[in-house]
């Protein structure tokens, strides 16, 4: 349930809802808004109507609202307004002008990045995306620069005002990946390791949580609960695509899940068409419907040389093509009311 506090509720008044929740041994997730403090409460109460009415009585409690989803503290019953998930000045996920994301699948090399990074920025993008740590399907395939990723990636940012988002594969590597990225990327076949969403929930940078390979909207929502239980509150969802049967797409890009999503909770939401359809030719069109159906944001994949890709080539769009991309989904962002980021080069 969620308790409203009123607007000019006291420090004391909070300290006796905590102190009850505390008592109940339910668990207590604040937030203090500018006008008034939500309280969350979470655990299995024996009697809730009982407890309900425990609540709405203490002083300094305007409403007792119980929550009927799975999924609480990221629910929309929990906060109806759409949180905006600000990375920095520039950067933000959720608000009316999106946020771009781009780069190779995985760091390859100072100079891949350098080139990359100059292009994507000039382009419009704002985050700088790219694999140090590969969760690989093959033990034998690239799995990646570890360390010395980060610090390319971290470096070709800086250079072209971009911030970084890299995925983090490891509870072991939190730590780490957190000194060089701005964004934690928690990928799909991690979607469902607890002790990572555990660990992520507990850095100081936000997460980029993707869909898990085969998880319904419930699951991923539910990870992004123990995310943000665990107190990080800035979490941006990542719809790359669902396992399918159908042989022509890698995967099969679920842009229903935006406008569902949305419905559900109050996290941004960006769509990752490269992911989602694994085929170059259907990465613009797959942004421009996801910009119109109302996603927060892009993350596409971009190379020099995909041809040259260590990793996931065939969906890579080279430098020229990520610059037609975002010719063309400026004026559908226009149409539903969103904006480009502003140009990253022109802020640097
Ligand atoms: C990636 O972003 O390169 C990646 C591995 O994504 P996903 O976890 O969606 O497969
Ligand atoms: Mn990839």
């Amino acid at each position: 349930m969620i308790i409203v506090m009123r607007p000019h509720a006291v420090e004391a008044e909070l300290e006796g809802v905590t102190a009850l929740i505390a008592s109940l041994r339910l668990s207590a997730h604040i937030s203090k808004g500018a006008e008034r403090t939500i309280v969350g409460v979470v655990g299995a109460p024996n009697d809730k109507e009982t407890l309900l009415a425990q609540f709405a009585g203490l002083d300094g409690v305007e409403a007792v609202v119980p929550i009927s989803k799975s999924f609480k503290l990221v629910s929309r019953e929990a906060k109806r307004e759409r949180s905006i998930v600000r990375v920095k000045p520039g950067v933000s996920f959720g608000g009316t002008t999106l946020a771009v994301c781009a780069g190779p699948c995985s760091v390859e090399s100072r100079e891949q990045l350098e080139i990359t990074a100059e292009a994507v920025s000039r382009a419009g993008a704002n985050v700088l995306r790219g694999g140090a740590f590969k969760p690989r399907t093959s033990p034998y395939a690239f799995q990646g620069l570890g360390e010395e990723g980060l610090k390319f990636l971290r470096e070709a940012a800086d250079q072209h005002g971009l911030v970084v988002a890299t995925e983090v594969l490891d509870v072991r590597d939190v730590e780490l990946v957190s000194r060089y990225a701005d964004i934690l990327q928690v990928g799909a076949r991690n979607m469902q390791n607890f002790t990572l969403l555990r660990e992520v929930g507990g850095a100081r940078v936000p997460v980029l949580l993707k869909r898990g390979i085969a998880a319904t909207i419930d699951e991923w929502l539910m990870a992004a609960e123990y995310v943000y239980g665990a107190g990080n509150h800035d979490i941006v969802l990542c719809e790359r695509g669902i396992r399918s049967y159908d042989q022509q797409t890698r995967n099969l890009l679920d842009l229903s899940a935006v406008p569902v999503v949305q419905e559900l909770t109050h996290l941004p939401i960006i769509v990752d068409p490269s992911h989602g359809t694994g085929v170059r030719a259907l990465v613009t069109p797959m942004s421009l419907a996801a910009v119109a159906g109302g996603a927060d944001g892009l993350m596409v994949e971009v190379h020099p040389n995909p041809a040259a890709a260590f990793s996931d080539g065939p969906q890579s769009l080279t430098l020229a093509m990520f610059g037609e991309l975002m010719a063309r989904v400026g004026p559908v962002a226009e149409a539903v009311g969103r904006t480009l980021p502003e140009a990253a080069t022109a802020a640097a």
